[in-house]
């Protein structure tokens, strides 16, 4: 039996796994290895006894005993913590689903990695963050890294079989978020109840908010050139309202491959739970004719201030993505605390990014993990006095 990992089980794209590891037969297909989750300590106790998992990890260690408790009967191990995470991340397992939110899933990631497995990578922020360590990581170690995120996964499909030095530009779709049709004007005084709803996709709420302020896309364009290895220039984003297609690779011979299906994170899942096999999948299957027309338009600088930020911080390379996915998580959390409004967190950003770029660290250093981790903690500080300058 396979043995699999889920790390952040009991959010947006845990669930989505778990839902298909059950219609693939749950506990008796799966040897379950870790599952781990947060503050939500009933749901993850239900998933672990649900699929007979080895141990259950909180990352808060004010809830072991909850879990501990929850869990009390049974044969299951609990625990708790950054530390314990990271040691059930080391356990043998053959595919491990990297689907915790933030910076917080690069150590686990990588300790998957080093034990060889199959990391199914929904954890954008660690490729960002490190992207050149964990490929290395995986290369070292006879890993195997793959894409979940649905724009990635789709350039992915796109190329089996074709020569990456065939490829002109990988263009990945934005559905322009919760504020696309808003005028511009208003955009300052959005709310979070506002910036936390999105027009196609159910997701977790911080990845919700990066949608509308095209944070998110900044964080894919840097996945792009991460995992794929193309040069900046050769990465486009497109706004698709309808979310239908979610890549496109060009190739030197003016030949577009694009990849269309329903906004469900269970198609990208499942091709990387069951890759290099396709499995039938419970995802809507598209009617066209019915759908009748698709939409695009380039994305506008004014309303997503926070997009080209991306093409500045590959141009600056070294630990400049590092700096820019510690600062946009620290101005994410201002804007969840009210501390900011919806645009100064594009501003708190590029603050942070300006007053680390005279320090030589940023591009000299090597993207080791001490390093990534000290630029990591060096940018929320810059972020947080960026805040605090700019708080309203
Ligand atoms: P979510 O907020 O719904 O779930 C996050 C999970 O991580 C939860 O299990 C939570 O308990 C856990 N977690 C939170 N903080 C943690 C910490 N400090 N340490 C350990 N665990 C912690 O998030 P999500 O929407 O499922 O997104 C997860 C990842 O997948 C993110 O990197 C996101 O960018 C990426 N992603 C999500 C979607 C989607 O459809 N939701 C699509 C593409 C990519
Ligand atoms: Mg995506």
């Amino acid at each position: 039996m396979r043995r699999v990992s889920i790390f952040g089980s009991t959010g947006s794209i845990g669930e989505n796994t778990i839902d298909l590891l059950m219609r693939q037969g749950g506990a008796d297909a799966f040897d379950v290895v870790a599952l781990t989750g947060g503050r939500n300590i009933q749901r993850l106790a239900d998933q672990a006894k649900a699929l007979r998992a080895d141990i259950a990890v909180t990352c808060y260690p004010e809830c072991y005993d909850a879990l501990k408790q929850a869990l009390a009967g049974t044969q299951i191990e609990v625990a708790a913590g950054a530390d314990a995470i990271a040691d059930a991340a080391a356990r043998p397992a053959d595919w491990v689903m990297s689907a915790i939110v933030g910076a917080a899933g690069l150590v686990p990631g990588l300790k998957a990695l080093e034990q060889g497995t199959t990391l199914a990578l929904a954890n954008k922020e660690s490729l960002v963050t490190a992207g050149p360590l964990l490929m290395a990581t995986a290369k070292q170690h006879g890993a195997t890294v793959l894409p979940v995120d649905s724009e990635h996964s789709a350039v992915f499909q796109a190329l089996v079989g074709e020569d990456m030095a065939a490829v002109e530009r990988v263009i990945i779709t934005a559905s322009g978020g919760a504020f696309r049709d808003w005028p511009i004007k208003d955009l300052a005084d959005a709310t979070l109840e506002q910036a936390s709803s999105h027009p196609n996709w159910d997701m977790g709420q911080r990845i919700t908010i990066d949608s509308a302020s095209m944070f998110n896309k900044a964080l894919e364009v840097i996945e792009v050139k991460e995992f794929f290895g193309v040069h900046p220039d050769q990465i486009e984003v497109l706004v698709h309202p309808e979310s239908l297609i979610h890549a496109l690779v060009g190739f030197c011979d003016g030949a577009l491959m694009a990849h269309l299906g329903a906004p469900d994170m269970r198609h990208a899942i499942g091709y990387a739970l069951n890759w290099p096999r396709r499995e039938k999948l419970p995802v809507e299957r598209l009617d066209l004719a019915k759908i009748g027309q698709l939409n695009f338009r380039t994305p506008d600088g004014a309303r997503y201030p926070a997009l080209h930020l991306a093409w500045d911080v590959m141009k600056t390379g070294g630990l400049a993505g590092a700096a820019f996915n510690a600062a946009k998580e620290r101005a994410l959390d201002g804007f969840i605390a009210g501390e900011i409004g919806f645009l100064q967190m594009a501003d708190v950003v590029e603050a942070t990014l300006d007053a680390l770029s005279g320090d030589a660290g940023l591009t000299n250093a090597s993207i080791n993990l001490d390093n990534v981790l000290q630029i990591d903690h060096l940018a929320r500080q810059r972020a947080e006095q960026a805040i605090r300058s700019q708080s309203r």
